[in-house]
């Protein structure tokens, strides 16, 4: 038998002396020398060194592949990218009024209304399936978060799973929201759309799921850490989540919604940050925004108290600077007026006889927050 050609390359990997022929394809990708190694683990163990070639490649010739160049004042750096087109739900899953036309016809007949709606046993089945579907979704996009992943990309993600579960995206269409949930990134506050912007090292990524199964809702998010993030950044989301947490504990049938914005304000303010004012919590069940409104800020001055039955969300969103936001011209994505980071937790949650249930709770096979690494 003839004696098998040595690969000319060497391996990148200068303590390695092994033959290579495994090029990396981001180098490839962006026009650089090919780098050759032999394998997977000289390929991973010398990627944090290997990388910084290609990010100087990057900054060198700028990549702005994608975005949208509109003349827009941002407030920080982030910039719109190109979004694809809308995705397919299969024509036997149940949808909500607005999948067709935008409108959500049966939110916008109750407006003005004080009412809050006190969920039947069944009906709390149905909202809790939801919940579950909901946090399969967003496990499923915490997974998938990582340096070069698109927020688009993201998005096939949790589409997919959502519809494999015979369910609908809530967001998908309505008031004609393109995308299947809302991924917000670093000062962006709220409703960032999916688009073609690689995810980078550094950044902070919320991401929105609502699920719509069988006629219910339901609504949560995390903020993830892609890459090596500053320390500032996770003492911001750390902040988020534990506000959050915080005030999910005072819960319970009695307590005034009121009293939630407090208890958040008390505890990011202390550490330096700021609580949004324009966008609150919210009822969610069998429709994807009802009573009761939810404001996270010390001193508003919500309707209504707490009773067994009342399902509604709380989803603090945490500016590291002061509390005011503006929106892009997509009319969509809400940033923090001085550009400086925001973050954000939201969960779905039931108040029971005694207390609170979170049905959008983490299980045993959500991926652990990095601020918890
Ligand atoms: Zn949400
Ligand atoms: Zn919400």
């Amino acid at each position: 038998m003839e004696k098998e050609e040595i690969p000319a390359q060497k391996c990148n990997n200068p303590e390695c002396e092994k033959p290579a022929a495994l090029q990396c394809p981001t180098c490839i990708k962006l026009g650089l020398e090919p780098a050759f190694f032999c394998g997977q683990k000289c390929f991973k163990d010398f990627w944090p060194l290997h990388k910084l070639f290609h990010k100087k490649k990057k900054e060198d010739k700028g990549d702005d592949s994608g975005i949208v160049n509109d003349g827009f004042k941002y407030t920080g750096p982030l910039r719109r990218y190109e979004i694809s087109k809308k995705r397919d739900v299969p024509a036997h899953i149940q949808k909500p009024d607005y999948h067709k036309t935008g409108q959500p016809l049966s939110e916008i007949k109750v407006q003005g209304s004080k009412h809050i709606p006190v969920y039947t046993d069944e009906e709390i089945e149905g909202i809790r399936l939801a919940s579950k579907i909901g946090r399969m979704a967003l496990d499923a996009a915490h997974a998938a978060a990582k340096v070069g992943v698109t927020t688009d990309e993201i998005d096939r993600v949790v589409h997919e799973t959502i519809i494999e579960n015979d369910a609908y995206p809530s967001p998908l269409n309505y008031y004609n929201f393109p995308k299947s949930y809302c991924s917000s990134i670093n000062e962006v506050i709220c409703h960032g759309i999916p688009d073609m912007r690689p995810l980078q090292d550094g950044d902070i990524l919320n991401c929105d799921i609502s699920v719509y199964k069988d006629g219910y809702h339901s609504d949560l998010n995390e903020t993830f850490l892609i890459g090596d993030v500053a320390e500032s950044s996770k003492t911001l989301v750390t902040a988020a989540h534990d506000a959050l947490m915080k005030a999910i504990e005072i819960c319970k049938p009695g307590v005034m919604y009121r009293q939630i914005g407090k208890v958040i304000s008390d505890h990011v303010e202390e550490l330096g940050f700021s609580v949004v004012r324009t966008y609150c919590g919210h009822g969610v069940g069998k429709l994807f925004h009802c009573n009761p409104n939810v404001p996270h800020y010390k001193g508003n001055k919500a309707n209504g108290f707490m009773k067994a039955g009342h399902i509604f969300t709380i989803e603090p969103m945490i500016n590291a600077g002061k509390w005011k936001d503006l929106l892009w011209n997509d009319n969509w994505t809400a940033v923090t007026a001085d550009g400086q980071r925001s973050a954000q937790f939201e969960h779905t949650l039931l108040i029971t006889d005694d207390g609170c249930e979170i049905l959008t709770a983490r299980t045993e096979d959500s991926p652990p927050l990095e601020i918890h690494l």
